[in-house]
């Protein structure tokens, strides 16, 4: 039975000493293994997993390994479980805990900075400078679970009580593995971009964050808010999310589509989230002098941009890593008060136990997947199922 020294647990949530995970062969080989169930130290807390969702970083790292860094290195053959979108219920305290209650349902950010670099000393620790370094002598307690440590595709996973954002129980396991994604929207929007209410946003690329990026904007006030993407069946979704007008980029010349749509004028920011190899000279040309111009996607390749535009026109660029200052916290806020329907993103659920397929479901967007998640409990395996 668990019951690691100074580790609070409740009987009313019994804790086994080993568990299903999902661990990273060669590159894009998951196996399923047992480990023992990890125990929290200071400052942190048990999470039992109830929901984790599928991200596209996911698929780039179980099939690249960057932008994970797992002990000092490449993520593969190392024992190391990917997975960082999840969501679930506090069931053991490490020392010190106080803030947080076992049997409470919480949702986590991803990364818990060291708390001793200059960054982190500013609130930025999903720039944290001792990122990766939470092991052997170079342990500054680091933690960014399924980038550089261990993650959520698994029953149980530590995280540091600065990553938890309590839910309400309005919210369904489903939803809150979806603040994460919010939360990075939000990050981009509101300590980047500095948004006030009545200002003009576009958002490119309609995939899960930009998805959230139109919801969140809109819901701070935003007018209009414009999505440009390749595909109809997301962009209506984005309509459904808030966008005020939507731009088919394969029919229409986006940077003149987004200048019509707001009065012949160029918009006050663009939140970026294709990653197109276009997108940056795109977007830098669909903000008005002096707008502002967010970097949510990783593109593949390294892209070419229109600098003189840039500095001609006063154009401020900002690359974002993650959810950063607290911003999961905020996304969560609106997300109780139903601000907006996040649950619109959220398209299948599978069994843990059937993470193969889900992430084939994610990767190929069979049945116009966009969030698939997988749940421990609660959801029967599909080849048990078909027996
Ligand atoms: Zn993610
Ligand atoms: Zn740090």
């Amino acid at each position: 039975m668990y019951a690691p020294p100074g580790v609070k647990t409740s009987p009313d949530l019994p804790i086994p000493d080993a568990m299903k995970a999902w661990v990273l062969g060669n590159p894009g080989e998951l196996k399923l293994a047992e480990k023992p169930v990890p125990v929290p130290k200071r400052a942190e807390v048990l999470v039992r997993i109830d929901a984790v969702a599928i991200c596209a970083t996911d698929l780039e790292i179980i099939d690249h390994g960057s932008p994970a860094m797992f002990l000092g290195g490449k993520p593969f053959n190392k024992n190391f479980t990917p997975g960082h979108e999840y969501m679930g219920t506090v069931v053991a305290l490490g020392p010190g805990v106080d803030e947080y209650r076992i049997g409470q349902r919480i949702t986590v950010e991803v990364h818990a900075g060291c708390g001793q670099c200059k960054r982190c000393r500013e609130g930025m620790y999903t720039s944290c400078h001792n990122y990766g370094l939470n092991y052997g002598d170079v342990d500054k307690g680091h933690r960014a679970n399924g980038f550089t440590t261990d993650g959520g595709f698994c029953e149980y996973q530590v995280n540091n009580i600065n990553t938890l954002v309590a839910i309400p129980d309005t919210m369904s396991d489903e939803e809150a593995t979806l603040v994460v994604t919010a939360g990075t929207a939000m990050y981009g929007l509101t300590e980047l971009g500095g948004l006030v209410a009545g200002e003009s946003v576009v958002v490119t690329g309609p995939g899960p964050i930009g998805l959230l990026g139109v919801a969140v904007a809109k819901a701070m006030g935003a007018y209009p808010v414009i999505l440009t993407g390749t595909r109809d069946n997301r962009l209506k979704i984005g309509r459904e999310l808030g966008a005020d007008f939507v731009v088919n980029v394969r029919s229409e010349n986006a940077v003149e589509a987004v200048r019509k749509l707001n009065g012949g004028k160029g918009v006050d920011y663009v939140v970026e989230c294709s990653g197109a190899p276009n997108a940056v000279t795109e977007a830098v040309h669909m903000v008005n002098r002096g707008g502002k111009v967010c970097l949510a996607a990783f593109p593949h390749e390294q892209t070419p941009v229109d600098v003189a535009h840039i500095v001609r026109n006063n154009i401020y660029l900002y690359g974002i890593r993650g959810e950063g200052k607290s911003a999961t916290h905020r996304a969560e806020a609106f997300m109780t008060q139903k601000r907006f329907d996040a649950t619109k993103i959220h398209t299948h659920t599978f069994a843990l136990d059937d993470l193969p397929t889900a992430i084939r479901y994610a990767k190929e967007r069979i049945d116009d997947a966009i969030k698939v998640v997988v749940k421990a409990r609660g959801v029967a395996a599909r080849q048990v199922a078909a027996e």
